[in-house]
């Protein structure tokens, strides 16, 4: 077969994958993470001129789009614990400790630890170890009696959203949290950085606590100069309402030492040397105060633009964020160093006469961090433009923490991630490709899914319905979030031939590059059918009422497989035309319109009214859990309102169930209309 412009094998990726440079994103990595750049801070806008002067001189079009929102940083904090025995105090030192053989732990620069968006106001109370906070530890010490009500909850990360931890020991009464690093979950008895990948005994993990996502002071649109925007008052209601705080291994073995009471089982032992963790509540008690303050800062997305040659109008987006808590060498700038690595590449195309059939567009935003703002004010600015010209959605946050190739995407994705990471080897082994060593290390599923918050393709896919993807090499990163996590762990643990964050840019690329290069849209909808029928499946457990039918959601499945295999059909035949044919005008429009049809199909998932009690979250199909907002759930209203028929039982909640399986049938019936492309 000839190599045509309209080829699978388009020459010109053969050279993309051909031209990675893993020297070029060390050099990005170690710029970016001079200096810690939390959002908000000058330090911070300094990287994002580095980024748009990167992209200016490869000769890309390049901007900044800049919002004012709403930010917090820690001004006081405390942390007293009690001993009544001893009628002794011991202050907690809250600090991360600077280490030998890394200088760039002396940083002067790092905000405080705190956790973002916490509320300010001091809880004095017993402490109460409430092992991961997840809702069923609660429920737990509820079965035994125990009652967190008016206490300070000491929890460890490694579960959940700590903003979920935060918020479900509120539900119970709880009147603040700390939350530490438990050496079980972390590393870190037998070694930590900069010997090994660890997190040493001082280190803590910050991080947002609030559950929304966003500017807060513009719930639903954009932070744009002169806006509306809610008072204070109203803005703090959508805020945790209790204060909290993070803290180290070395600072909650302190508390954990204190606590007597009952053992609860083997789960809620973590490793901290102090013999077996009681849950308390006391008798040590815990004083803890909180002050921060809220501010509107200004924040800075940076886009290069590639324009198409042929539809400059469809755009094909591929995103990371540039804030970091601290150093951020892992959490993000790996993936900013990756995105910059391929932005060198795709110039090098261009000067080989490459030109792209649809738009490429590089986006780098900022505070991430505080709760997905960067990207989210931009869709939420963009939403109508966005909703009929993306093509595709492609994130990387942290590119590389470890070996393992891991993503997630939407399932008419699947196929083409697996078939970019055939054509890529593996950056350990060089007689496999990520493929390979992806079947063999992976658990399956294979390719996870993207209802979570916490990453920034959850304002394109939920709130628009725009296709996406989202990949990394990882593994341990006990660092994460840390001070710790800088150029030197990188060197040493992440990434020491910095070959890993060439493998993710080939892959991340060449994804985009088919996206933008194939004359029709690598989308494989009967993939998405039979994934939408298996997740029907899981939902028919047992214990439903017995009135409860599926059949509406199976029948408008069945019609979207139909659809599915219709439309390939089309693309079969518009293929079999012979390409000299395709130039003719009206076999361009034929094409246009079954692309648009594949592009706008995902869209008919998201539904205006949104999720019962979510609107914000359009997407019926993909969701965050309620309770861990990480967490990706499918078709989570229908989920939501079982979990609640199941609690109460009455008629009305069961035929609430069924309203919402009506309502995933009515968008699943939407996307078929509009891949079929007839009514
Ligand atoms: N990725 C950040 C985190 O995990 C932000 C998450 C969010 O607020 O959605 O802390
Ligand atoms: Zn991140
Ligand atoms: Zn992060």
């Amino acid at each position: 077969r000839l190599l045509t412009p309209f080829s699978n094998d388009n020459p010109y990726h053969f050279l993309f994958l051909s031209s990675g440079d893993n020297a070029t994103a060390a050099r990005h990595l170690l710029s970016l993470t001079s200096r810690p750049h939390t959002a908000g801070t000058p330090a911070n806008y300094i990287t994002a001129l580095y980024v748009l002067n990167t992209f200016s001189l490869l000769n890309f079009q390049a901007h900044v789009t800049s919002y004012k929102v709403s930010l917090t940083y820690p001004i006081f904090r405390s942390v007293d614990a009690k001993f009544p025995a001893t009628n002794t105090t011991s202050r907690l030192s809250l600090k991360q400790e600077p280490c030998k053989g890394d200088p760039y732990s002396e940083t002067l620069e790092a905000l405080p630890t705190f956790h973002a968006y916490a509320k300010t106001g001091q809880a004095i109370g017993e402490a109460i170890y409430v092992n991961y906070g997840r809702e069923r530890d609660f429920a737990l010490l509820k079965g035994m009696g125990i009652s967190v009500e008016g206490k300070v909850v000491l929890a460890r990360y490694g579960e959940i959203f700590r903003g979920d931890i935060v918020n479900n020991a509120m539900e119970e009464g709880a009147i603040g949290a700390v939350i530490y690093t438990d050496p079980k979950d972390y590393g870190g008895n037998h070694g930590s950085h900069p010997e090994a990948r660890w997190m040493p005994p001082s280190g803590v993990q910050v991080g947002s606590v609030r559950r929304g996502i966003g500017d807060p002071s513009t719930p639903g649109w954009a932070s744009i100069e002169g806006c509306e925007r809610l008072e204070r008052e109203r803005m703090e209601k959508g805020l945790p309402s209790i204060p909290s705080l993070p803290i180290s291994a070395k600072d909650a073995k302190v508390i954990v030492a204190g606590l007597e009471g009952p053992l609860v089982d083997e789960d809620w032992q973590g490793a901290l040397d102090v013999g077996a963790y009681r849950v308390g509540p006391g008798p040590v008690t815990l004083n803890l105060t909180y002050i921060g303050e809220l501010k509107e800062m200004k924040i800075h997305n940076v886009f290069a633009v590639i324009k198409g040659a042929v539809e400059p109008d469809r755009y094909v987006l591929m995103g990371n964020h540039r804030d970091a808590w601290t150093f951020g060498a892992v959490d993000p700038s790996s993936g900013t160093a990756a995105l910059l690595e391929i932005a060198q590449r795709l110039a090098k195309l261009q000067k080989w006469g490459w030109r792209p059939r649809r738009s490429i567009i590089l986006c780098s935003w900022d505070a991430e961090e505080y709760g997905l703002i960067g990207s989210t004010e931009w869709v939420e600015e963009n939403r109508e433009m966005l909703g009929s010209k993306v093509v595709a959605y492609l994130n990387v946050d942290s590119a590389v923490s470890e070996a393992r190739f891991h993503a997630s995407a939407t399932p008419q994705l699947d196929h083409l991630l697996k078939e970019a990471a055939q054509k890529v080897k593996d950056p350990d082994d060089s007689t496999k490709t990520v493929y390979d060593s992806w079947i063999e290390s992976g658990d399956p599923p294979l390719i996870g899914r993207l209802g979570g918050k916490g990453k920034d393709y959850a304002a394109f896919l939920q709130h628009i319905g725009i296709p996406a993807v989202d990949m990394s090499f990882r593994g341990a990163f006990p660092v994460y979030h840390s001070l710790y996590d800088d150029f030197v762990w990188m060197k040493k643990f992440g990434d020491p031939s910095f070959q890993r964050h060439v493998a993710v840019g080939s892959i991340w690329g060449l994804v985009a590059l088919r996206l933008a290069d194939e004359e029709f849209l690598p989308f494989n909808y009967s993939a998405y059918a039979s994934e939408l029928h298996s997740n029907t499946k899981a939902l028919e457990t047992p214990g439903l009422d017995k009135s409860l039918s599926f059949s509406p959601l199976y029948n408008s499945i069945k019609e979207l497989e139909k659809a599915a295999s219709k439309i390939m059909k089309e693309r079969k035949a518009l293929e079999e035309d012979g390409w000299a044919s395709r130039f003719r005008k009206e076999n361009a429009l034929l094409v246009r319109d079954l692309n648009d049809r594949l592009m706008m199909a995902e869209r008919a998932f998201a539904d205006p009214d949104g999720l019962f009690g979510r609107p914000w979250h359009k997407h019926l199909v993909y969701g965050p859990s309620n309770h861990d907002q990480y967490g990706s759930r499918s078709f989570p209203g229908v989920e939501d309102a079982i979990v609640e028929a199941r609690r109460s039982n009455t008629t009305e909640s069961w035929a609430f169930v069924q309203h919402q399986i009506w309502r995933v049938s009515r968008v699943v019936s939407q996307a078929s209309l509009v891949l079929r492309g007839d009514f």
